[in-house]
């Protein structure tokens, strides 16, 4: 059946909602790119972001190791200085060498530590460099991407405005249909990327371009009731020349 409920002079309306929703396709489709655009952008901060933080954390790690060292060699130090002490008071050679190789022992030890508190230092130093330049490095991205982001949105402010306008032009148009002829509208432009309206041009199809057959050529070209293409169901109509 070609025929579809509805009276033909919705015909003008129909063509009328139609350029409203072909607009409101394009428009659309033009602010979904510049919305993946800017999410494009922010995911690209958010990977510097992320690089950012991991350095951050390297960092605090390497500033822990140094400061656990840097405990460890006062405590040693406190060692000597009770191990001196109990030199003092000594009384018997055997006690006397305990004692020293003990101050030995600890002075040995703080060495080791010491030479590794230099290296970790320098390390942390390092480290800290690297996280000073990317920050420096984030900041820069971060308004520069901001900057971007806002000249999308500013390249947009149009498209938006005539979105919404075509939004309002359809819904107004959509309240003087019947709503079943509306169902029907919106069923077949969404099985059509948004085309749900198309002219006959010597008995071919806008729509898919296929020839429709004559008698419904006539009927189209009469005009007296909606008619819809046999292979692609779009609703059909025929500008009088
Ligand atoms: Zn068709």
């Amino acid at each position: 059946m070609s025929d579809i409920p509805g009276q033909v002079q919705d015909i003008e309306a129909l063509i009328k909602l139609q350029e409203a929703e072909t607009e409101i396709v394009r428009l659309k489709t033009i602010l979904e790119k510049s919305e993946k655009e800017k999410n494009k952008l922010g995911a690209k901060l958010r990977q510097f972001s992320t690089a950012l933080e991991e350095s951050k954390e390297s960092f605090s790690k390497a500033a822990e190791v140094c400061r656990d060292l840097e405990r460890e060699i006062q405590m040693i130090d406190d060692r000597i200085v009770k191990s001196n002490e109990k030199l003092r008071m000594v009384k018997t050679n055997k006690e006397y060498q305990l004692f020293l190789r003990e101050v030995d022992d600890s002075k040995k030890r703080k060495d080791a530590l010491e030479s590794e508190l230099i290296e970790r230092l320098d390390e942390k130093e390092k480290i800290e460099k690297i996280v000073q330049e990317s920050e420096k490095e984030f900041n820069l991205l971060d308004a520069q991407i901001d900057s971007e982001q806002k000249d999308i949105d500013k390249k947009t402010i149009e498209d938006r405005e005539m979105l919404a306008e075509y939004l309002e032009r359809q819904a107004k148009i959509g309240k003087t249909l019947e709503p079943s002829l509306m169902n029907r509208f919106n069923k077949i432009s969404k099985m059509n990327q948004g085309l749900a309206v198309v002219n006959v041009k010597n008995e071919v199809c806008m729509g898919c371009f296929m020839n429709i057959p004559p008698q419904l050529y006539i009927e189209v070209q009469r005009g007296k009731s909606l008619i819809s293409c046999p292979q692609c169901s779009r609703i059909l109509y025929h500008i009088k020349k």
